[in-house]
């Protein structure tokens, strides 16, 4: 068993979810900021991989006080539990997703990653080991939902995406696409890694449901089961 899966994150027009320096940008508007906001407040876990926290720095808290104390009134924590993705433990201790809001941290690592690394985290978050040189997803899903979490939104990056979208672990796949072309070979994506190579092995994707937002467009797809 494991937790239901949204993959939530905006995009420019010619696909790329950052520039080639990594660095964060802006694509989306105040709508759909707003709208991610609510998304993540319906969630019980965030999930992010450790490019996205070594490069954004992100607290993924919730950030409406209006949706926290929805949230508190139905008995839950402010925020959602926050999960990095980190094989070797190198989350920084000052990451602003361990220090800023309240909710429980996991940072999910692989057996290989250095002891002294993984105690000094296991001080400010649950630590979840899997995987021998790198996080298995499959397991670290299990371990999530025997922790009661249900509902999880994957905010990326592109390698972490690709992991999850390669073993099939994606349910929803929502993505805003903005009004601007940030171009760049080098430039992350959606789903990064080592992409498919067989027609027969693509994520199939159910019609989409679209929204205009902001200039550009939400496109909310459903991934197609085998029956
Ligand atoms: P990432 O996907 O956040 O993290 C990738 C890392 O996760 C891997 O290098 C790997 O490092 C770790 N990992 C552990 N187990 C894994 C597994 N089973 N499968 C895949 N990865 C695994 O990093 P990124 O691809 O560099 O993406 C970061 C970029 O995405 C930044 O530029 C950020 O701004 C952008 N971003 C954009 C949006 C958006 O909505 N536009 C959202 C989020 C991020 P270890 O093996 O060391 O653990």
């Amino acid at each position: 068993m494991r937790p239901y899966v949204t993959v939530n994150l905006a995009m420019s027009a010619d696909g790329k979810i950052s520039t080639r320096e990594r660095r964060q940008v802006r694509i989306s508007g105040d709508r759909d900021y707003r709208r991610v906001d609510a998304l993540k407040a319906g969630q019980d876990a965030i999930v992010v991989g450790i490019g996205t926290v070594l490069a954004d720095n992100p607290s993924l808290t919730v950030k409406s006080p209006a949706l926290r104390e929805g949230r508190r009134n139905e008995g839950k924590a402010d925020n959602p539990v926050r999960v990095v993705v980190d094989s070797q433990a190198r989350t920084p201790p000052g990451a602003d997703l361990l220090r800023k809001g309240t909710g429980e941290r996991v940072i999910a690592v692989a057996e290989s990653a250095p002891r002294e690394r993984v105690e000094r985290l296991r001080d400010l978050a649950t630590v979840i080991v899997s995987g021998a040189d790198q996080v298995d997803l499959d397991q670290l899903l299990r371990e999530l939902h025997r922790k009661g979490i249900r509902r999880l939104m994957v905010e990326g990056g592109g390698t972490l995406l690709w992991g999850f979208f390669s073993r099939g672990l994606v349910d929803e796949f929502c993505t805003f696409v903005g009004p601007v072309v940030i171009g760049g070979k080098d430039s992350p994506t959606p789903a990064d890694g080592e992409g498919f190579l067989l027609e027969r092995d693509f994520v199939r994707l159910e019609p989409p449901v679209v929204t205009e937002c902001d200039g550009g467009v939400i496109l909310r797809w459903l991934v197609k089961r085998d029956n």
